[in-house]
């Protein structure tokens, strides 16, 4: 329970200080997991944009020619 409410925390001060966060980020266990928390439970507005990092590019699974898969980013939505 520690972890989850751990890497919940790091994906919540990353989509603050930064914007937005990769769904392929490192050093986050399950980041589509807590991102859905953070919309369930602490109403935060996410949205999902292409992500072209080379770092999620290479933790990417390949498509059919070879090429990365193309992977997701959430956005955090400022406006209110
Ligand atoms: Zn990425």
């Amino acid at each position: 329970m520690f972890d989850k409410i751990s890497e919940l925390t790091k994906v919540r001060s990353v989509l603050e200080l930064e914007g937005e966060i990769c769904s392929k980020d490192g050093s986050i266990n399950r980041v589509r997991e807590q991102v859905y928390r953070l919309q369930k439970y602490e109403y935060m507005d996410i949205w999902k944009e292409d992500c072209n990092c080379v770092e999620g590019m290479m933790r990417s699974k390949l498509n059919k020619s070879g090429v990365p898969r193309i992977h997701k980013k959430y956005v955090k939505d400022w406006a209110i």
